[in-house]
């Protein structure tokens, strides 16, 4: 059972002044222009819940279509916890058992040998596209979330510095990210040892458990979390890094006792030897802040100040792009909503004709790609940290 502290709920929901300068920032007002789908009014949802006034049923329709990005957080003058709100009133609604059941799937399958077996044959046998052809849209929407360039197979435990050592990190892989984020996470690793760092990838570790907390099932969050800080105390290091911003969001709140940092942050706060050398990269590359970055980490900046390091890097930082809609597993279960968003998104980016659009997080980057699919001349979507790998990795 999860337990919910309603006077804490209502307290937090009272400090609301209901003035509205949070509606224009969020996504989901802007798409409906419903007050039931807007911060204020979401609030008032949740103080009437734990007032009694309402149940879950009665609140679940705008609570559910909430995307939790915190934008409204950020811009809220009085400074109401929204996220605090949100997470609580899901906890007071007892969750669905298909949709524990998908979260289950999405958080322990990555992990299963056999999941990665059973995606290296669907993707290398016919059967992909004879589920394409026979499953429909809505089968062809969920297979497009699995990304192209998605690598299979597991890491060593240990990769040595190959330069001067300067200390030992824990590098966090994700469930999803496993699949979805493998170059990114490759690209960290030889970036790591390249500046001298010895990268440890305990293989006990899991899901960071931010998908449960977010659905209101804060007590199988809390035990995931548990199983993470046992496997990276196991291996004695100085910081955890993460390269996806949404597991880095719910990780920092976790009671780690070294630094959890996000990989372009410890990068940019490192010390880099005199002899590493990054080359040009002349490419055009759009920048997208995923909201869990800009709005719970509060390291928007921190991409865009690693890759000025690039010579030749042509930036665009796309401040005009809202939210994606990816928001976790908002993008299968709020599927009209998170496709509305991803289009006004995709119709902003294509005009840029990028080469490169870099993100922070697996779920943008897995949506946003979904979107562009069948677009001609589609920028390529990768981590920030790939690029500083690309160009490291130029020959002289
Ligand atoms: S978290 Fe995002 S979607 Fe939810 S109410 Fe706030 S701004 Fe709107
Ligand atoms: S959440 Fe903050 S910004 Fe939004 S209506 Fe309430 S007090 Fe105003």
């Amino acid at each position: 059972m999860n337990s919910v502290n309603l006077s804490d709920l209502i307290h937090e929901a009272d400090r609301c002044v209901k003035c509205g300068i949070c509606l224009p920032v969020c996504p989901t007002y802007q798409l409906t222009q419903d007050e039931g789908d807007s911060p204020r009014g979401r609030i008032s949802l949740i103080q009437a819940l734990a007032n009694g006034h309402l149940t879950s049923a009665d609140t679940q329709y705008h609570l559910d279509r909430c995307l939790n990005c915190l934008a409204c957080q950020s811009a809220c003058p009085s400074g109401v916890q929204y996220g605090e709100l949100i997470d609580g009133a899901r906890a007071t609604g007892k969750t669905g058992w298909k949709k524990r059941f998908t979260l289950k799937l999405i958080s322990r399958q990555p992990y299963r040998r056999s999941s990665r077996a059973g995606l290296w044959l669907y993707r290398s046998s016919g059967l992909r596209a004879l589920f394409r052809l026979i499953g429909g849209k809505r089968y062809q929407r969920l297979d497009n979330l699995i990304p192209e360039n998605a690598k299979v197979g597991s890491w060593a435990n240990l990769y040595p510095p190959t330069t001067t050592p300067q200390g030992r990190v824990g590098l966090f892989t994700g469930c999803v990210g496993r699949i979805s984020d493998r170059t990114a996470l490759d690209a960290a690793i030889k970036v790591l040892t390249r500046l001298g760092f010895e990268v440890a990838i305990p293989s006990d570790q899991g899901c960071c458990g931010a998908l449960q907390q977010h659905a209101g099932e804060s007590l199988e969050a809390q035990q995931m979390s548990e199983i993470n800080i046992q496997a990276f105390k196991r291996a004695g290091l100085d910081a955890i890094l993460f390269v996806a911003s949404g597991c880095g969001a719910h990780l920092v709140k976790q009671s780690f006792d070294i630094p959890v940092l996000e990989i372009t942050q410890f990068l940019n706060r490192c010390h880099w030897p005199a002899q590493i050398e990054l080359k040009p990269l002349p490419h055009t590359v759009g920048l997208h802040t995923p909201c869990s970055l800009k709005h719970q980490l509060k390291l928007a900046s921190e991409p865009e100040r690693l890759l000025q390091r690039i010579p030749g890097i042509q930036l665009i930082t796309l401040q005009q792009v809202d939210c994606c809609g990816a928001a976790g597993s908002y993008l299968l279960e709020q599927p009209a909503m998170a496709d509305a968003l991803r289009q006004n998104a995709i119709d902003k980016i294509t005009p840029m004709n990028l080469q490169y659009l870099a993100t922070s997080n697996s779920g943008c980057a897995l949506h946003l790609a979904g979107g562009l699919r069948e677009i001609v001349g589609k920028p390529q979507i990768l981590q920030p940290i790939e690029l500083i790998e690309m160009s490291l990795s130029i020959d002289a």
